[in-house]
């Protein structure tokens, strides 16, 4: 497998780039193997540094630590999510469960940034799931129900209350949900590899090729080398299916994102003077926005079966475009010249959105598939695997536990037609929202 590091995410382009980083070049023995440097990898070894301070803790990622997904995203801590499914009372009993899992995960990372006192650009305004169609009223009004039945905190508001805080009148309706939190995944990623302790030793540039179960220890083999691990920790994400774990019950979706220059002060005015926001989707596969505190916008609009790692310029440039429309559109008085990168990342699905969290077979565990909201859960499922993976127990674990567990698959190509109609048919439902 390669993996690009690549310098075309605007998000990684404003940290400093890292040097010094070490790559696997000799046969090592240890005893915790984690496989991925994002959230989940970097919490997890954290936490077992903590508790196993003896044991000997190996990280390996196949790019630049961090430069996954886990910079590349559209930082929206979540303490909710639409588009789950949430109309019969058993699924209201599953959100009620992954609400607080949501809550433990934002706790989880302000934990973090307190304990290490970490600038990541944490701005708690909440998020809006907003649509331009009027008709998409009974669905905000049925979820701001639903948030209210379990007392979190929700406002509806309407196109002309939306044009002041946005700077828009794209949006027709929205519900503000205000317990959610924007941040700048890169710098907070960049942060968990900074403060990495002494007895992890992190390899970078290492992608594990294959591994195999033996008696008392898993060999796993790269490139030129091999780890022997008596216990190893999976947290590749939108890579489990191919490193062959839970693969009947997780799939990678590639999404594409841009962020533009910094708005002028012209264009600033022309679009109110706007505070920091996010915006995310009514309807799935509408386009995700964000407006940052350095007056740039996000815009994340297209996911896909697609392998990111063959993602040519080409590709990343009709993308660029379908970006650019979804701009112009919501903000015509701004200049035409706006995109200043564009970048993709890979995530896991499951089919009925839930996460996997477990020990799949004696010293093997796995914690990922966060369905496009990594960031708190990543960071909440990283520090409990490893716990777990120490033999011991947590609340945190218990609540994880009694999650619904993801639902199986079928294999490719049935797979692959099912997914790509789905996403054919939200995306045409979508099609104002893109
Ligand atoms: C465009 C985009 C927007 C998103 N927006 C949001 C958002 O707003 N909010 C949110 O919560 N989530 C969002 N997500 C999802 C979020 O980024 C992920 O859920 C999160 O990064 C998961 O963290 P992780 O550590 O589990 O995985 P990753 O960050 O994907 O890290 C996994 C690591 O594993 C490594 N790896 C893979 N295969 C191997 C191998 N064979 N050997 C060694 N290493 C390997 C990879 O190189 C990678 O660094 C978004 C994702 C994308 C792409």
């Amino acid at each position: 497998m390669t993996v690009i590091n690549d310098n075309s995410c605007g998000w990684l382009k404003g940290l400093q780039s890292r040097k010094n980083y070490k790559t696997l070049s000799n046969n090592l023995k240890c005893d915790y193997l984690i496989v991925g440097a994002g959230y989940t990898g970097l919490s997890a070894a954290r936490k077992l540094s903590e508790i196993n301070s003896t044991k000997k803790v190996i990280v390996v990622d196949a790019q630049l630590a961090g430069e996954g997904s886990s910079s590349r995203n559209s930082g929206y801590l979540v303490d909710t999510t639409l588009n789950d499914g949430f109309t019969s009372n058993k699924d209201i009993n599953n959100y009620k469960k992954k609400v607080k899992i949501y809550k433990l995960g934002i706790r989880a990372v302000e934990n973090f940034i307190k304990e290490y006192q970490v600038d990541c650009d944490w701005n708690e305004c909440g998020k809006y799931f907003a649509s331009s169609k009027i008709e998409d009223l009974f669905i905000a009004k049925r979820f701001s129900e639903l948030l209210s039945s379990l007392n979190l905190d929700n406002k509806i508001l309407n196109q002309q209350q939306l044009e002041k805080k946005l700077g828009t009148n794209f949006y027709k309706i929205a519900v503000l949900t205000k317990g959610g939190v924007l941040i700048n995944p890169a710098k907070l990623v960049r942060a968990m590899v900074d403060v990495l302790p002494k007895n992890v030793e992190l390899y970078e540039n290492s992608p594990l090729i294959k591994w195999n179960k033996n008696n008392n220890f898993i060999d796993c083999q790269f490139e030129k080398n091999s780890i022997q691990t008596n216990k190893i920790i999976f947290c590749a994400n939108g890579f489990l299916k191919s490193l062959n774990i839970k693969k009947n019950f997780n799939f990678p979706l590639t999404l594409t994102a841009s962020m533009t220059r910094p708005l002028d002060d012209e264009e600033f005015k022309s679009i109110g003077e706007p505070k920091e926001w996010g915006v995310l989707p009514i309807r799935p596969m509408g386009a995700t926005i964000r407006f940052t505190k350095d007056r740039r916008l996000l815009i994340r609009n297209t996911a896909e079966m697609k392998n990111p790692n063959s993602m040519s310029k080409y590709e990343l440039d009709k993308r660029k475009l379908i970006h650019l429309k979804g701009l112009i559109k919501r903000f015509p008085t701004l200049k035409t010249n706006l995109i200043e990168d564009s970048w993709s990342g890979i995530v896991s699905r499951s089919r009925n959105s839930s996460q996997l969290f477990e020990m799949v077979d004696k010293n093997i565990y796995v914690a990922g598939c966060y369905n496009g909201s990594g960031i708190g859960v990543g960071t909440l499922f990283g520090e409990q695997i490893a716990i777990m993976a120490s033999d011991q127990q947590s609340n945190e674990i218990e609540i994880i536990n009694k999650r619904n567990k993801p639902n199986w698959l079928p294999p490719s190509p049935i797979l692959n037609l099912g997914v790509q109609t789905r996403l054919f048919f939200e995306r045409l439902r979508a099609k104002s929202e893109i």
